[in-house]
């Protein structure tokens, strides 16, 4: 809007004669709207049964090149009038709103055959708003889910040799109800002669599956891993791995992988001391076509790994790949059956709190690893490398000066793990890792406390194993998670926390190590983990040193604040050209740190060139974990097997 000074003075003083001063005539010509009143007609969650019956949901999903899912929804009614149907907004385990609405598309509904209209609820865009016509009894929602064609869209769920259904992308529910209050039964049509595994039961007929009746809540908790190349292998325990891959022989795997993978499963029964699960499917996809995913469910989980993770397994490229496994099998008892009570939600669009992801993911995290130990996944030396690099890149997080690891629960939903910048300074989800470093802590000072009689084995127990078979939720709050570590070992939790959870810190905590037997020195050699991890992202990894992390390329992918990099005037996505006269490569690079001489830098940002000098003496700095002491500390005991 542009009207001149002059104009404004010349139209008010027709008004009134008291317009004098300039800044009044300002205000006259503001003009101010009074907020109207927020309608949201969309009803509560209540925990009633839905009315209307049981949903018919049938899914086309053998449309594996244009990678569509077609979809027709029957939904029951109880009476006329307003409803609102939803796509899920809010996805547990993603502790985020990542429903992706713009994918559903060509929406129609009818009754009895006939059009009805539907408006967007503006409140919530994941809405649809209705008028059920007199006299229906069913309503018939149609729609297609675009689902990602190219990773730029979004995680690719369908390739020519396997399929990913996430039941959030390819349904709607209606407003009002739990949705655990709300039955469904979903047929899936497939591609010819695939095979499909999910938590849910069904039967077959040619490519049809028809699934078992189950209410709204547990059939987002049961997705589906279809593909051409299939193998189910039983593990005992009532626990499946199904796996899918690219290519047949990426399906082979050798007795003694597949004795790790079942020893994971008795592992885990050993530590909780019961299962809450009456079978459970592990969804493992081999790829690098599919995009990649790692997500818990209470009976299942979709994992995926790259290829070679059979086939490569003694060559060390795809260690990094088996954490995940262990980490979302963890999840069935903590997440999953034990939830946060202002994470656990009722339906999927109420907002989710993200409160405790440092016990649900945190301590996930820490018996993922420790899980990952007792069964072999990772040999001991390759779980102490593991710490080393996990507190190592937790001390380059030097935003912990400003935001308390607490304030990371929210990340998920302030960041949608959009790359960062200044990540260090930022911070991100934090909460994983720090989570299992406070975790370690809290194992040793039980451990010390009780003469290494007790330790975290003792708080699974007492409070993610209770109510075997239980498959439902059981919600907590911090003073219960307090309240069971002082019923193992008395000590200030509460003040543990405050310290390590709530407030600003200098360094991430290393209790564990300390009281465990440990601690964590610098070398110039990288640690198994760390070598696995510069060979899987192509990058020579110096952020525990000058700090910077440069791919082989001479792209800098990260600069840690405040570090001598930074003070150089390092930044990320800018390509470093020549290391002291020499071309760029990752072993020039390398020797003019060892060198512990200024580096005098070309670097390219853009389109333009700048020379730099980096003054660093440091060398390369790699983590690891050092003994002290002699015989077995607490983080020895805590890494053996318990069958
Ligand atoms: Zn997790």
């Amino acid at each position: 809007m542009i009207r001149s000074l002059a104009a404004a003075l010349f139209l008010t003083t027709g008004l009134s004669t008291a317009i004098v001063s300039p800044l009044f005539a300002q205000e006259a010509i503001r003009s101010k709207p009074t907020a109207l009143p927020v309608n949201d007609a969309t009803p509560a969650p209540k925990d009633v049964p839905y009315p209307g019956g049981t949903i018919k949901l049938e899914v086309d999903a053998s449309d594996t090149t244009q990678r569509i899912f077609r979809v027709k929804e029957t939904i029951p009614v109880a009476a006329s009038g307003p409803m609102t149907l939803l796509m899920p907004a809010w996805l547990p385990g993603n502790h985020a709103p990542r429903g992706q609405i713009e994918k559903l598309t060509g929406l129609t509904i009818t009754a009895n055959g006939q059009p009805v209209a539907w408006k967007r609820d503006p409140l919530n865009v994941f809405g649809f708003i209705i008028d059920v016509p007199q006299g229906v009894r069913e309503i018939v929602a149609q729609f297609q889910f675009l689902s990602a064609t190219q990773p730029n869209q979004g995680r690719v769920v369908i390739t020519p040799k396997m399929l990913n259904i996430q039941w959030e992308s390819v349904s709607l529910y209606p407003a009002g109800y739990y949705t655990r209050q709300i039955p469904v039964q979903a047929t899936v049509t497939y591609p010819a002669g695939w095979q499909a595994a999910t938590a849910l039961r069904g039967t077959k007929s040619g490519n049809r599956v028809a699934y078992e009746t189950i209410d709204y809540e547990a059939l987002q908790d049961s997705p589906v891993f279809a593909g051409r190349y299939f193998k189910a292998v039983d593990l005992g325990k009532n626990v499946t791995l199904n796996i899918v891959a690219d290519d047949a022989d990426e399906l082979e795997y050798k007795p003694e992988q597949m004795a790790k993978h079942k020893k994971l499963v008795d592992e885990a029964g050993a530590l909780f001391g019961s299962y809450h699960f009456d079978h459970y499917d592990f969804l493992l996809a081999l790829t690098d076509e599919m995009g990649g995913i790692g997500l818990e469910h209470h009976r299942s989980s979709e994992n995926q790994v790259e290829p070679g993770y059979f086939k490569k397994w003694e060559s060390g490229e795809a260690l990094l790949d088996r954490n995940l496994l262990p980490h979302e099998f963890t999840h069935s008892w903590d997440g999953k059956f034990r939830r946060p009570d202002l994470l656990w939600t009722p339906d999927f669009r109420t907002p989710m709190q993200d409160n405790l992801l440092w016990v649900y993911e945190g301590q996930t995290q820490f018996w993922g690893y420790v899980l990952g130990a007792r069964s072999g996944m990772f040999t001991k030396q390759e779980t102490l490398d593991a710490y080393a690099q996990i507190a190592a890149k937790l001390d380059t997080n030097v935003g912990r000066q400003w935001r308390p690891m607490e304030d990371t629960t929210h990340d998920p939903i302030i960041s949608a793990r959009r790359p960062k910048g200044w990540a260090s300074w930022q911070r991100s989800e934090d909460y994983y890792n720090e989570g299992l470093m406070i975790w370690l802590e809290a194992d040793a000072i039980i451990s010390k406390a009780t003469r290494g009689t007790k330790g975290l084995d003792d708080f699974a127990k007492a409070f993610f194993g209770v109510k075997p078979g239980d498959w439902g939720q059981l919600v907590y709050n911090r003073q219960e998670v307090i309240d069971t570590l002082n019923g193992i070992a008395p000590y200030d939790w509460a003040g543990f926390f405050r310290t390590y959870v709530d407030s600003p810190t200098k360094e991430t905590p290393k209790g564990g190590f300390i009281l465990g037997g440990y601690n964590l020195v610098y070398g110039d050699e990288p640690n198994a983990i760390t070598k696995a991890a510069e060979g899987a992202n192509k990058m020579v990894d110096q952020s525990f040193g000058l700090g910077a992390i440069v791919k082989n390329d001479g792209e800098i992918s990260a600069v840690i604040w405040d570090s001598a990099a930074f003070k150089a005037g390092l930044v990320i996505g800018a390509k470093i050209v020549a290391v002291n006269g020499d071309e760029f490569s990752s072993d020039v690079w390398k020797a003019a740190i060892k060198a512990k001489q200024p580096i005098q830098i070309i670097l390219k940002q853009d389109k333009y060139y700048r020379t730099l000098s980096l003054d660093y003496s440091g060398g390369l700095r790699y983590p690891r974990l050092e003994k002290t002491g002699e015989g077995e500390g607490s983080l020895d005991r805590l890494l053996k097997p318990r069958t």
